[in-house]
Protein backbone atom coordinates (compact mmCIF):
# COMPACT_ATOMS: atom_id res chain seq x y z
CA UNK A 1 0.00 0.00 0.00
CA UNK A 2 1.25 2.97 -0.58
CA UNK A 3 1.54 6.06 2.23
CA UNK A 4 -0.09 9.30 1.28
CA UNK A 5 1.59 11.85 2.40
CA UNK A 6 -0.65 15.43 3.47
CA UNK A 7 -0.49 17.78 0.64
CA UNK A 8 2.18 20.26 1.86
CA UNK A 9 0.82 22.55 -0.56
CA UNK A 10 -3.03 23.68 0.28
CA UNK A 11 -3.98 23.94 -2.77
CA UNK A 12 -3.14 24.54 -6.24
CA UNK A 13 -5.37 27.27 -7.68
CA UNK A 14 -7.07 26.36 -10.53
CA UNK A 15 -7.87 28.14 -13.56
CA UNK A 16 -11.60 28.27 -13.78
CA UNK A 17 -11.85 27.08 -17.29
CA UNK A 18 -9.45 24.25 -18.15
CA UNK A 19 -7.71 25.22 -21.48
CA UNK A 20 -6.96 21.28 -21.79
CA UNK A 21 -3.73 22.22 -22.73
CA UNK A 22 -1.28 22.16 -19.94
CA UNK A 23 1.24 20.08 -21.69
CA UNK A 24 3.69 23.18 -21.80
CA UNK A 25 3.56 23.77 -17.96
CA UNK A 26 6.77 21.93 -16.79
CA UNK A 27 7.12 23.81 -13.63
CA UNK A 28 6.99 22.34 -10.06
CA UNK A 29 3.45 20.89 -9.96
CA UNK A 30 3.19 17.03 -10.67
CA UNK A 31 -0.52 17.39 -11.06
CA UNK A 32 -3.18 19.96 -12.04
CA UNK A 33 -0.69 22.94 -13.05
CA UNK A 34 -1.61 26.26 -11.27
CA UNK A 35 -3.05 29.23 -12.64
CA UNK A 36 -0.31 30.68 -14.88
CA UNK A 37 -0.28 34.76 -14.04
CA UNK A 38 0.55 36.79 -17.59
CA UNK A 39 1.13 40.45 -15.24
CA UNK A 40 0.66 42.03 -12.08
CA UNK A 41 0.13 45.51 -11.01
CA UNK A 42 -0.56 47.26 -8.13
CA UNK A 43 -2.36 44.79 -5.77
CA UNK A 44 -3.61 42.59 -9.50
CA UNK A 45 -2.75 39.79 -10.56
CA UNK A 46 -4.10 39.11 -14.31
CA UNK A 47 -4.43 35.21 -15.53
CA UNK A 48 -3.73 33.66 -18.63
CA UNK A 49 -7.76 32.79 -18.67
CA UNK A 50 -8.42 36.57 -18.53
CA UNK A 51 -9.51 37.45 -15.11
CA UNK A 52 -8.15 40.02 -12.87
CA UNK A 53 -7.45 38.62 -9.27
CA UNK A 54 -7.07 41.25 -6.14
CA UNK A 55 -3.73 39.95 -4.41
CA UNK A 56 -5.09 39.82 -0.86
CA UNK A 57 -1.97 38.27 0.70
CA UNK A 58 0.35 39.79 -1.34
CA UNK A 59 1.96 36.60 -2.71
CA UNK A 60 2.62 35.65 1.25
CA UNK A 61 2.79 38.64 2.69
CA UNK A 62 5.84 39.50 0.20
CA UNK A 63 4.45 42.21 -2.15
CA UNK A 64 4.47 45.10 0.23
CA UNK A 65 4.22 47.97 -2.14
CA UNK A 66 2.42 46.03 -4.90
CA UNK A 67 3.19 44.62 -8.14
CA UNK A 68 4.85 46.15 -11.14
CA UNK A 69 6.79 49.67 -9.66
CA UNK A 70 8.08 51.04 -12.42
CA UNK A 71 10.92 52.55 -9.92
CA UNK A 72 12.14 49.35 -8.95
CA UNK A 73 12.47 48.03 -12.59
CA UNK A 74 14.64 51.00 -13.14
CA UNK A 75 16.69 50.72 -10.13
CA UNK A 76 17.51 47.24 -11.17
CA UNK A 77 17.99 47.69 -15.15
CA UNK A 78 20.67 50.97 -13.44
CA UNK A 79 22.38 48.07 -10.98
CA UNK A 80 22.65 45.44 -14.02
CA UNK A 81 24.24 48.23 -16.21
CA UNK A 82 26.87 49.17 -13.27
CA UNK A 83 28.27 45.85 -11.35
CA UNK A 84 25.64 42.73 -12.02
CA UNK A 85 27.62 40.37 -9.96
CA UNK A 86 30.98 40.25 -7.25
CA UNK A 87 31.60 37.63 -4.71
CA UNK A 88 31.29 39.66 -1.17
CA UNK A 89 33.89 37.34 0.22
CA UNK A 90 36.27 40.16 -1.54
CA UNK A 91 34.08 42.79 -2.46
CA UNK A 92 31.23 45.21 -1.61
CA UNK A 93 28.94 46.83 -3.56
CA UNK A 94 26.76 50.21 -3.00
CA UNK A 95 23.43 48.72 -2.81
CA UNK A 96 24.28 45.89 -0.04
CA UNK A 97 26.16 48.97 1.87
CA UNK A 98 23.47 51.44 1.09
CA UNK A 99 20.74 48.80 2.26
CA UNK A 100 22.39 47.76 5.36
CA UNK A 101 22.73 51.11 5.95
CA UNK A 102 19.06 52.09 5.43
CA UNK A 103 17.61 49.25 8.01
CA UNK A 104 20.43 50.30 10.20
CA UNK A 105 21.16 53.58 10.61
CA UNK A 106 22.03 54.72 13.75
CA UNK A 107 22.08 51.46 15.12
CA UNK A 108 18.21 51.31 16.10
CA UNK A 109 18.16 49.43 18.98
CA UNK A 110 21.93 48.25 19.54
CA UNK A 111 21.41 46.07 15.86
CA UNK A 112 24.59 47.06 14.49
CA UNK A 113 25.44 44.70 11.25
CA UNK A 114 23.08 43.25 8.67
CA UNK A 115 24.32 40.03 6.09
CA UNK A 116 22.00 39.68 3.07
CA UNK A 117 21.14 36.19 1.98
CA UNK A 118 18.66 34.85 -0.48
CA UNK A 119 15.62 33.29 0.99
CA UNK A 120 13.92 33.54 4.32
CA UNK A 121 15.94 29.88 5.04
CA UNK A 122 18.64 30.71 4.55
CA UNK A 123 18.32 33.72 6.75
CA UNK A 124 17.37 31.65 9.36
CA UNK A 125 20.18 28.80 8.94
CA UNK A 126 22.45 31.72 8.88
CA UNK A 127 21.14 32.92 12.30
CA UNK A 128 21.63 29.43 13.74
CA UNK A 129 24.86 29.00 12.31
CA UNK A 130 25.91 32.74 13.55
CA UNK A 131 24.86 31.56 16.96
CA UNK A 132 26.77 28.56 17.37
CA UNK A 133 30.23 30.33 16.34
CA UNK A 134 29.14 33.42 19.14
CA UNK A 135 29.35 30.32 21.80
CA UNK A 136 32.52 28.67 19.35
CA UNK A 137 34.39 31.76 19.86
CA UNK A 138 33.35 32.11 23.97
CA UNK A 139 34.62 28.49 24.23
CA UNK A 140 31.00 27.16 25.37
CA UNK A 141 31.18 24.58 22.88
CA UNK A 142 27.95 22.45 24.92
CA UNK A 143 25.87 25.17 23.56
CA UNK A 144 24.09 23.40 20.57
CA UNK A 145 20.29 23.19 21.21
CA UNK A 146 17.93 25.56 19.78
CA UNK A 147 14.42 25.95 21.74
CA UNK A 148 11.43 26.85 19.47
CA UNK A 149 7.65 26.66 19.40
CA UNK A 150 5.28 24.33 17.74
CA UNK A 151 3.08 25.64 15.58
CA UNK A 152 6.30 27.84 14.22
CA UNK A 153 7.60 28.30 11.14
CA UNK A 154 11.09 29.27 10.19
CA UNK A 155 11.97 27.46 7.05
CA UNK A 156 12.33 24.03 4.72
CA UNK A 157 16.13 23.33 5.02
CA UNK A 158 17.16 20.66 7.45
CA UNK A 159 17.86 22.79 10.10
CA UNK A 160 14.99 25.20 9.96
CA UNK A 161 12.62 22.31 9.41
CA UNK A 162 14.00 20.39 12.21
CA UNK A 163 12.63 23.52 14.46
CA UNK A 164 9.94 24.27 12.50
CA UNK A 165 6.28 22.92 14.04
CA UNK A 166 4.83 21.80 10.35
CA UNK A 167 4.11 18.26 10.31
CA UNK A 168 2.97 18.06 7.11
CA UNK A 169 6.31 18.94 5.65
CA UNK A 170 8.44 16.95 8.14
CA UNK A 171 6.87 13.63 7.84
CA UNK A 172 8.76 12.15 4.86
CA UNK A 173 12.08 13.37 5.92
CA UNK A 174 11.45 11.92 9.71
CA UNK A 175 15.55 11.04 10.91
CA UNK A 176 16.70 13.83 8.69
CA UNK A 177 17.02 16.64 10.59
CA UNK A 178 18.56 18.43 13.04
CA UNK A 179 18.97 16.32 16.53
CA UNK A 180 19.61 18.82 19.42
CA UNK A 181 16.40 20.51 19.57
CA UNK A 182 13.28 20.81 21.61
CA UNK A 183 9.80 23.24 21.35
CA UNK A 184 8.10 24.55 23.60
CA UNK A 185 3.73 25.98 23.29
CA UNK A 186 3.06 28.60 21.18
CA UNK A 187 1.68 32.45 22.64
CA UNK A 188 -1.78 31.45 20.90
CA UNK A 189 -4.26 32.64 23.35
CA UNK A 190 -7.57 31.73 20.86
CA UNK A 191 -6.24 27.99 21.63
CA UNK A 192 -4.38 27.63 24.81
CA UNK A 193 -5.53 30.46 27.38
CA UNK A 194 -8.04 29.26 30.08
CA UNK A 195 -11.19 30.03 30.52
CA UNK A 196 -10.20 30.62 34.10
CA UNK A 197 -6.74 32.29 33.49
CA UNK A 198 -6.10 36.11 32.97
CA UNK A 199 -3.74 37.39 30.53
CA UNK A 200 -1.10 37.84 32.80
CA UNK A 201 -1.26 34.52 34.95
CA UNK A 202 -1.40 32.73 30.84
CA UNK A 203 1.83 34.33 30.31
CA UNK A 204 3.39 33.53 33.41
CA UNK A 205 2.35 29.94 32.99
CA UNK A 206 4.21 30.13 29.18
CA UNK A 207 7.41 31.38 30.56
CA UNK A 208 7.23 28.86 33.46
CA UNK A 209 6.83 26.14 30.64
CA UNK A 210 10.06 27.79 28.48
CA UNK A 211 12.41 27.96 31.97
CA UNK A 212 11.01 24.47 32.72
CA UNK A 213 12.60 23.51 29.16
CA UNK A 214 15.72 25.07 29.87
CA UNK A 215 16.19 23.49 33.02
CA UNK A 216 15.50 19.83 31.30
CA UNK A 217 17.74 20.53 28.70
CA UNK A 218 20.49 21.85 30.65
CA UNK A 219 20.49 25.83 30.16
CA UNK A 220 24.67 25.54 29.77
CA UNK A 221 23.59 23.15 26.59
CA UNK A 222 20.96 25.66 24.97
CA UNK A 223 22.04 27.79 21.90
CA UNK A 224 18.95 29.65 21.26
CA UNK A 225 15.77 30.18 21.66
CA UNK A 226 13.40 31.54 18.13
CA UNK A 227 10.41 32.72 17.71
CA UNK A 228 8.29 34.52 15.63
CA UNK A 229 7.08 37.88 17.69
CA UNK A 230 4.08 37.49 15.53
CA UNK A 231 3.21 34.36 14.45
CA UNK A 232 2.94 33.96 11.31
CA UNK A 233 2.26 30.90 8.30
CA UNK A 234 2.22 28.44 11.50
CA UNK A 235 -1.03 29.30 13.22
CA UNK A 236 -1.75 32.98 11.15
CA UNK A 237 -0.60 36.31 12.72
CA UNK A 238 -0.58 35.67 15.96
CA UNK A 239 0.18 38.91 18.43
CA UNK A 240 1.67 37.58 21.88
CA UNK A 241 -0.20 37.88 25.02
CA UNK A 242 1.25 41.16 27.27
CA UNK A 243 4.56 40.60 28.77
CA UNK A 244 5.39 37.74 26.97
CA UNK A 245 8.66 38.70 24.83
CA UNK A 246 9.91 40.33 27.80
CA UNK A 247 9.30 37.50 30.11
CA UNK A 248 11.46 35.57 27.21
CA UNK A 249 14.07 37.75 26.79
CA UNK A 250 14.81 38.03 30.57
CA UNK A 251 14.21 34.20 31.07
CA UNK A 252 17.38 34.24 27.69
CA UNK A 253 19.64 36.60 29.72
CA UNK A 254 19.26 34.65 33.38
CA UNK A 255 20.32 31.56 31.50
CA UNK A 256 22.92 33.15 28.68
CA UNK A 257 20.63 32.14 26.21
CA UNK A 258 20.72 33.86 23.05
CA UNK A 259 17.50 35.41 21.94
CA UNK A 260 16.59 35.24 17.50
CA UNK A 261 13.43 36.63 16.40
CA UNK A 262 12.47 35.42 13.10
CA UNK A 263 10.23 38.70 11.34
CA UNK A 264 10.69 37.00 7.61
CA UNK A 265 7.05 36.87 7.33
CA UNK A 266 6.00 39.87 10.22
CA UNK A 267 9.03 42.30 9.95
CA UNK A 268 9.66 44.89 7.53
CA UNK A 269 6.51 46.94 8.45
CA UNK A 270 3.62 44.59 8.29
CA UNK A 271 2.61 44.74 11.35
CA UNK A 272 2.11 48.48 11.39
CA UNK A 273 6.03 48.84 12.59
CA UNK A 274 9.46 48.19 10.69
CA UNK A 275 10.15 45.58 13.14
CA UNK A 276 7.21 43.45 14.94
CA UNK A 277 8.97 43.76 18.39
CA UNK A 278 9.07 47.37 18.23
CA UNK A 279 5.14 46.82 19.72
CA UNK A 280 6.00 44.32 22.36
CA UNK A 281 7.78 46.70 24.09
CA UNK A 282 10.71 47.19 22.26
CA UNK A 283 12.15 43.57 23.32
CA UNK A 284 15.29 43.39 21.17
CA UNK A 285 17.05 39.97 19.98
CA UNK A 286 20.42 39.32 19.83
CA UNK A 287 20.24 38.11 16.12
CA UNK A 288 16.97 38.54 14.38
CA UNK A 289 15.89 37.30 10.41
CA UNK A 290 13.80 39.65 7.65
CA UNK A 291 12.96 38.58 4.54
CA UNK A 292 9.65 38.73 2.45
CA UNK A 293 8.43 42.32 2.36
CA UNK A 294 12.59 43.46 2.54
CA UNK A 295 12.94 43.15 -1.13
CA UNK A 296 8.93 43.08 -1.82
CA UNK A 297 9.18 40.46 -4.04
CA UNK A 298 11.02 42.43 -6.66
CA UNK A 299 14.36 40.03 -6.42
CA UNK A 300 14.90 37.51 -3.71
CA UNK A 301 16.65 38.44 -0.53
CA UNK A 302 16.52 38.02 3.39
CA UNK A 303 18.32 39.49 5.91
CA UNK A 304 19.92 38.78 9.37
CA UNK A 305 20.69 41.75 11.58
CA UNK A 306 22.96 40.93 14.35
CA UNK A 307 23.04 42.79 17.65
CA UNK A 308 26.49 44.91 18.92
CA UNK A 309 27.04 42.26 21.88
CA UNK A 310 26.83 39.26 19.06
CA UNK A 311 29.18 41.23 16.53
CA UNK A 312 31.39 42.51 19.72
CA UNK A 313 32.61 38.62 20.54
CA UNK A 314 33.24 38.15 16.87
CA UNK A 315 34.96 41.18 16.44
CA UNK A 316 37.24 40.30 18.99
CA UNK A 317 37.69 36.61 18.41
CA UNK A 318 38.37 35.75 14.42
CA UNK A 319 37.08 38.66 13.27
CA UNK A 320 34.68 37.08 10.84
CA UNK A 321 31.66 35.34 10.26
CA UNK A 322 32.29 31.62 9.10
CA UNK A 323 29.29 31.34 6.87
CA UNK A 324 29.07 32.39 3.18
CA UNK A 325 26.89 31.56 -0.03
CA UNK A 326 27.53 32.48 -3.35
CA UNK A 327 24.87 34.64 -3.93
CA UNK A 328 24.85 36.24 -0.87
CA UNK A 329 24.45 40.29 -0.69
CA UNK A 330 23.20 39.88 -4.90
CA UNK A 331 23.80 43.50 -6.06
CA UNK A 332 20.47 43.59 -7.73
CA UNK A 333 18.28 41.77 -4.98
CA UNK A 334 20.36 44.66 -2.95
CA UNK A 335 18.98 47.10 -5.81
CA UNK A 336 15.37 45.85 -5.67
CA UNK A 337 15.10 46.23 -2.21
CA UNK A 338 16.57 49.42 -1.27
CA UNK A 339 14.54 50.92 -4.19
CA UNK A 340 11.63 49.33 -2.48
CA UNK A 341 12.76 50.37 0.92
CA UNK A 342 13.10 53.57 -0.19
CA UNK A 343 9.47 54.24 -1.48
CA UNK A 344 8.10 52.80 1.94
CA UNK A 345 9.80 55.40 3.25
CA UNK A 346 9.38 58.20 1.15
CA UNK A 347 5.52 57.30 0.69
CA UNK A 348 5.16 56.33 4.94
CA UNK A 349 3.45 53.37 3.67
CA UNK A 350 4.12 51.83 7.35
CA UNK A 351 2.07 54.53 8.88
CA UNK A 352 -0.13 53.80 5.80
CA UNK A 353 -0.28 49.65 6.74
CA UNK A 354 -0.93 50.37 10.42
CA UNK A 355 -4.07 52.87 9.66
CA UNK A 356 -5.25 50.44 6.86
CA UNK A 357 -4.86 47.27 9.29
CA UNK A 358 -7.47 49.81 11.55
CA UNK A 359 -10.04 49.58 8.64
CA UNK A 360 -9.44 45.91 7.50
CA UNK A 361 -10.04 44.87 11.10
CA UNK A 362 -13.15 46.71 11.14
CA UNK A 363 -14.63 45.76 8.06
CA UNK A 364 -13.65 42.02 8.67
CA UNK A 365 -15.15 42.28 12.23
CA UNK A 366 -18.49 43.50 11.00
CA UNK A 367 -18.51 41.38 7.74
CA UNK A 368 -17.81 37.95 9.24
CA UNK A 369 -18.44 38.22 13.01
CA UNK A 370 -21.99 36.16 12.65
CA UNK A 371 -20.43 33.86 10.35
CA UNK A 372 -21.06 29.93 11.85
CA UNK A 373 -17.92 28.94 10.88
CA UNK A 374 -15.49 32.23 11.77
CA UNK A 375 -13.66 30.95 15.41
CA UNK A 376 -11.45 33.89 15.61
CA UNK A 377 -10.49 37.07 13.45
CA UNK A 378 -6.90 37.75 15.01
CA UNK A 379 -3.57 40.05 13.60
CA UNK A 380 -2.08 43.36 13.57
CA UNK A 381 -1.23 45.62 11.09
CA UNK A 382 -2.19 44.18 7.33
CA UNK A 383 -1.75 40.62 8.78
CA UNK A 384 -4.84 39.00 9.56
CA UNK A 385 -6.03 35.59 9.26
CA UNK A 386 -9.45 34.09 10.05
CA UNK A 387 -9.71 30.63 11.56
CA UNK A 388 -12.37 28.21 10.74
CA UNK A 389 -14.08 25.88 13.15
CA UNK A 390 -17.00 23.38 13.36
CA UNK A 391 -17.92 24.28 16.31
CA UNK A 392 -18.01 28.38 17.28
CA UNK A 393 -18.04 27.42 21.53
CA UNK A 394 -16.12 24.65 21.51
CA UNK A 395 -13.47 25.41 18.57
CA UNK A 396 -13.33 22.04 17.54
CA UNK A 397 -11.67 21.44 14.05
CA UNK A 398 -13.42 20.63 11.09
CA UNK A 399 -11.84 16.92 9.90
CA UNK A 400 -9.31 17.66 7.72
CA UNK A 401 -10.69 15.51 4.97
CA UNK A 402 -13.38 18.78 4.50
CA UNK A 403 -10.56 20.77 3.58
CA UNK A 404 -12.71 23.85 4.88
CA UNK A 405 -10.05 26.29 4.61
CA UNK A 406 -9.06 25.21 0.96
CA UNK A 407 -12.16 25.58 -0.11
CA UNK A 408 -13.50 28.83 1.13
CA UNK A 409 -9.50 29.85 -0.55
CA UNK A 410 -10.58 28.34 -4.32
CA UNK A 411 -13.87 29.69 -3.97
CA UNK A 412 -12.56 33.42 -2.72
CA UNK A 413 -9.86 32.93 -5.91
CA UNK A 414 -13.41 32.04 -8.26
CA UNK A 415 -14.46 35.11 -7.37
CA UNK A 416 -11.55 37.10 -7.82
CA UNK A 417 -9.34 37.44 -4.52
CA UNK A 418 -6.43 35.38 -3.89
CA UNK A 419 -5.90 34.64 0.02
CA UNK A 420 -3.17 32.43 1.79
CA UNK A 421 -3.45 29.05 3.44
CA UNK A 422 -1.77 28.93 6.89
CA UNK A 423 -0.19 25.15 7.21
CA UNK A 424 -0.64 25.26 10.67
CA UNK A 425 -2.14 22.31 13.23
CA UNK A 426 -4.02 22.47 16.14
CA UNK A 427 -3.27 20.20 18.95
CA UNK A 428 -1.75 17.86 16.30
CA UNK A 429 -4.37 18.40 13.64
CA UNK A 430 -4.73 20.32 10.54
CA UNK A 431 -6.22 23.39 10.77
CA UNK A 432 -8.22 25.83 8.67
CA UNK A 433 -7.24 29.45 8.44
CA UNK A 434 -6.66 31.83 5.60
CA UNK A 435 -4.28 34.76 6.01
CA UNK A 436 -5.07 38.47 4.78
CA UNK A 437 -1.50 40.10 4.37
CA UNK A 438 -1.96 42.94 1.21
CA UNK A 439 0.09 45.31 -0.92
CA UNK A 440 0.08 48.48 2.09
CA UNK A 441 -1.00 50.02 -0.63
CA UNK A 442 -4.83 48.55 -1.12
CA UNK A 443 -7.41 51.02 -1.13
CA UNK A 444 -10.90 50.90 1.63
CA UNK A 445 -12.42 50.38 -1.46
CA UNK A 446 -10.59 47.14 -2.04
CA UNK A 447 -10.30 46.03 1.30
CA UNK A 448 -14.11 45.57 1.69
CA UNK A 449 -14.61 44.21 -1.73
CA UNK A 450 -11.95 41.58 -0.38
CA UNK A 451 -13.71 41.25 2.99
CA UNK A 452 -17.59 41.03 0.97
CA UNK A 453 -15.58 37.88 -1.78
CA UNK A 454 -14.49 36.26 1.41
CA UNK A 455 -17.60 36.35 3.29
CA UNK A 456 -19.38 34.50 0.27
CA UNK A 457 -16.81 32.41 -0.05
CA UNK A 458 -16.98 31.25 3.42
CA UNK A 459 -21.14 31.49 2.91
CA UNK A 460 -20.70 29.18 0.02
CA UNK A 461 -19.66 26.60 2.27
CA UNK A 462 -22.70 26.43 4.30
N1 LIG B 1 10.51 32.03 8.68
C1 LIG B 1 9.26 32.49 8.61
C2 LIG B 1 8.66 33.17 9.80
C3 LIG B 1 8.53 32.35 7.43
O1 LIG B 1 7.28 32.81 7.37
C4 LIG B 1 9.13 31.71 6.32
C5 LIG B 1 8.38 31.52 5.08
O2 LIG B 1 7.18 31.58 5.04
C6 LIG B 1 10.44 31.25 6.44
C7 LIG B 1 11.10 31.42 7.64
C8 LIG B 1 11.14 30.58 5.28
O3 LIG B 1 11.32 31.48 4.25
P1 LIG B 1 11.58 30.97 2.75
O4 LIG B 1 10.31 30.33 2.30
O5 LIG B 1 11.89 32.23 1.99
O6 LIG B 1 12.72 30.03 2.78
Amino acid sequence: ESSHLPSTQCLNIKPIKDSGDDDHLLHRSFIDPPALVERAEGVNLFLSDGRKVIDACAGAAVALIGHGNKEVHQAIINQLQKVSYVHTQSYTTQPAEDLANLILRGSPHGLEKAFFVGSGSEAVESALKLARQYYFEKNQLERLHIVSRRQGYHGNTMTTMSISGNLARKIPFEGFSYPHTSQVSPAFAYRNMRDDETEIEYTARLLQELEDEFLRVGPYKVMAFIAEPVAGSGIGSVTPPAGYLAGVRALCDKYGILLIFDEIMCGVGRTGSFFAFEQEGDVVPDIMTIAKGLGGGYAPISGVLVHKRVIDVLRHGSKAFNHGHTYQAHPTSCAAALAVQRIVLRDGLIARCAAMGKILESILRTELQDCWSVGDIRGRGLFWTVEFVKNKETKETFDPSVHFGVRVQQAAFNKGVALYPCSGTVDGKKGDHLMLAPPFIITDEELRTVCKVLREAIEFQQ
